[in-house]
């Protein structure tokens, strides 16, 4: 049976006190928090394997790189990949998408076409608009409606044979819908165009099945997924990353060098040019351990209990708007008080030690879309508490009581 109190027992930072009050924490979809669990296996990494990995004889290399790349069987297993080599990983989702907008540069042509959605991040827009001014290739948009939601006719209608890529995140960072990536995967594939799922807000709450989902590419990051900073992981299918030239050149990613012709190292090599986030991959193990150790499902399901909870009482404070309201979305909530600037609400809940995130989020187009500054945004996590939701509530009308 699921207990968030015992889960929080798990997480040290919890029981700090910020601004003199116990910590809130709803600032996960911009960071989680990081289990004893994982610390642990942060501070066993370096008190007994810290070497580095693929070019030493010596045991301790030796051991290194198999636990490096026992973590990422562990990722290949958990994401569903058929091949451990199809994962990569990189710093995290920024950089995996970097890596495949830059491969794609040699693929694409003046007037082959792109598509991202209105609900990106900026790490899922402005690397494609560099591959365009690159390529001559032209960025088309999936558009949103007021609920926050991808307007799907218009991507049927955007879809051509000169579609070659399509770039559509899993769960909106900003809002928290989740988008029909199944749908949309299956159409693009109609017209032969190849998929990137950014995974960074689904990863979190969801276990995707690449495989079963067909799709071409997915990334993430570990640091959303009680891991690590600075570490996360590209799936791609091996025919595509065997399509797609190396990223960065350097030691590790070849095969053989000469001046006169330097040959690429097999996947997953390839692209993991230099010395990796060594910890941080096979920490990104042990993160993964640590939450499918609670469970997918059992997450999801508390997850939306506080949701709803936390939807029923927000909204019964008077001119407070959510922006998002899909049917089909994460445990986020992106709101506003009235016409009171997010940034000064956001400052009265940390004061309150209550952690949230104000501003665009990185998606400017959409607080274009509302034509808004910014929302507050409070993202729940498995460890939060409906007392924890209870706090906001209070401080947000202190908020709207000091601001009005
Ligand atoms: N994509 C989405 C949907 C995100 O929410 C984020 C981070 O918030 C990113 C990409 C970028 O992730 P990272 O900063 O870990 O590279």
């Amino acid at each position: 049976m699921f207990n968030a109190q015992n889960i929080r027992k798990d997480f040290p930072i919890l029981s700090r006190k910020v601004n003199g009050k116990p910590l809130v924490y709803f600032d996960n979809a911009a960071t989680s928090q990081t289990p004893q669990q994982v610390i642990d296996a942060i501070v066993d990494y370096y008190s007994n394997y810290n070497a580095n990995i693929h070019r030493g004889v010596h045991t301790l290399s030796q051991e290194a790189t198999d636990l490096y790349e026992q973590a990422r069987q562990k990722i290949q297993t958990h994401f569903g990949a058929k091949f451990s080599h199809e994962i990569i990983l990189t710093s995290g989702t920024t950089h995996s998408i970097n890596l495949v907008a830059n491969g794609f540069s040699s693929l694409l042509k003046k007037g082959d076409e792109i598509i991202v959605s209105a609900l990106e991040h900026h790490s899922n827009i402005v690397p494609w608009q560099m591959l365009c001014e690159r390529t001559g290739a032209i960025l088309k948009v999936i558009p949103m409606n007021e609920e926050g939601e991808l307007v799907m006719p218009v991507f049927d209608d955007l879809l051509s044979e000169n579609t070659k890529l399509v770039f559509v995140n899993h769960i909106s960072n900003a809002l928290g819908t989740i988008n029909p990536i199944e749908y949309i995967i299956e159409k693009a594939h109609q017209v032969g165009a190849a998929v990137l799922i950014d995974g960074a807000q689904a990863c979190p709450h969801i276990k995707p099945d690449v495989q079963a989902l067909d799709v071409d590419f997915y990334v993430a990051s570990a640091h959303k997924m009680c891991g690590p900073t600075g570490v996360g992981m590209l799936y791609g299918k091996e025919a595509w990353l065997n399509k797609l030239p190396p990223y960065q050149g350097g030691g590790e990613m070849i095969a053989e060098v000469t001046f006169e012709k330097t040959t690429y190292a097999d996947l997953p090599h390839k692209f993991e040019a230099g010395t990796p986030n060594i910890a941080g991959g096979i920490v990104f193990g042990a993160a993964i351990d640590y939450m499918n150790s609670i469970g997918f499902d059992t997450i999801a399901t508390y997850e939306n209990e506080l949701l709803n909870y936390a939807t029923e009482k927000l909204l019964a404070i008077e001119g407070l708007k959510i922006y998002g309201t899909s049917k089909n979305k994460t445990s986020l909530i992106s709101f506003n008080l009235e016409s009171i600037h997010p940034y000064d609400v956001g400052t009265i809940l940390d004061k309150l030690g209550i952690a949230v995130r104000t501003g665009h989020h990185c998606a400017q187009p959409i607080m274009d879309f509302y034509c808004i500054p910014g929302t507050v945004r409070a993202s729940f996590s498995f460890y939060n508490t409906k007392e924890e939701i209870d706090a906001l509530v209070e401080g947000v009308k202190k908020a709207k009581m000091m601001l009005s």
